[in-house]
């Protein structure tokens, strides 16, 4: 099986219902008519618009994803979704573990591991992202960081072709920095390569690694090109329908 190449757009807490409308109808339209060969489009809106885009899905080719998920399956947890509410939904994929669900919300490791379970009792692909801030990368101690949060997330999991990881060096989330291709590239090998021990071969060559970090038109070929890096978990350039769709282009022109 070749791993697929996935190009995800997340649009944090951004555009109005109409904005959302307007945008989901014409990236519909624009998937609809064009071989996308391996490449998905996935597009993760607020949760109070998941349910229109859900229905546009329906009739395209394009994934709808949840920005966040509850790890209570009902009950009184005032303010939050659940797996269940998303799957009734026909949401397809979920990002967890978002650096800013960490530094904001409180999210740890423990919390991105029972998200990550409830997800796939509930058959959603869950988007985990993982990634140092700039002071763990200046002390040297990225790849620890990694390690870490994968195993935190990882614990007890069970893995077959339904997980998906982002790398998102923190210091890259919206501030115009991108890591090199190289720099990717490097943490993206050592990602493949716990899985290859944690898991085994097939587990680790079939599992989509993305990266995220200001991905742009201008920068996602020399991304998509390196041998680990399987797409894109992207932010300020997935709200403009231009440049997702410049995006979406090269990713299947490769
Ligand atoms: C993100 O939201 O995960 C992200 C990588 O944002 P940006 O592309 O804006 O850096």
């Amino acid at each position: 099986m070749m791993r697929r190449i996935i190009i995800a757009g997340n649009w944090k807490m951004n555009k109005t219902y109409s904005e959302s409308e307007e945008f989901l109808s014409e990236m519909a339209n624009f998937t609809e008519t064009k071989d996308l060969k391996n490449v998905d489009v996935v597009i993760c809106t607020p949760a109070l618009y998941l349910k229109l885009a859900t229905g546009f899905a329906a009739k395209s080719k394009i994934f709808i994803g949840a920005q966040n998920v509850s790890n209570f399956d009902f009950g009184a947890y005032t303010g939050e979704i659940s797996a269940p509410m998303l799957k009734a939904i026909e949401c397809s994929f979920c990002i967890i573990g978002h650096s800013e669900r960490r530094k904001y919300f409180g999210d740890t490791d423990d919390l991105v591991n029972a998200k990550l379970k409830i997800l796939q009792q509930n058959k959603i692909i869950p988007i985990v992202c993982i990634g140092e801030t700039l002071e763990e990368r200046e002390a040297g101690i990225t790849e620890d960081v990694v390690v870490n949060q994968l195993e935190g997330a990882f614990r007890n999991i069970t893995v077959n072709n339904d997980v998906v990881i982002a790398y998102e060096p923190v210091w890259a989330i919206g501030t115009g920095k991108t890591a090199t291709p190289a720099q990717a590239q490097e943490i993206h090998s050592l990602i493949r390569s716990w899985l290859i021990e944690n898991y085994n071969h097939e587990i680790a060559e079939n599992m989509s690694i993305l990266y995220g970090g200001s991905v742009k038109p201008d920068n996602i070929r020399e991304l998509l090109i390196q041998p680990d890096i399987d797409g894109g978990l992207i932010g300020g350039a997935s709200l403009d329908m231009g440049k997702m769709k410049e995006m979406i282009n090269i990713a299947v022109e490769l």
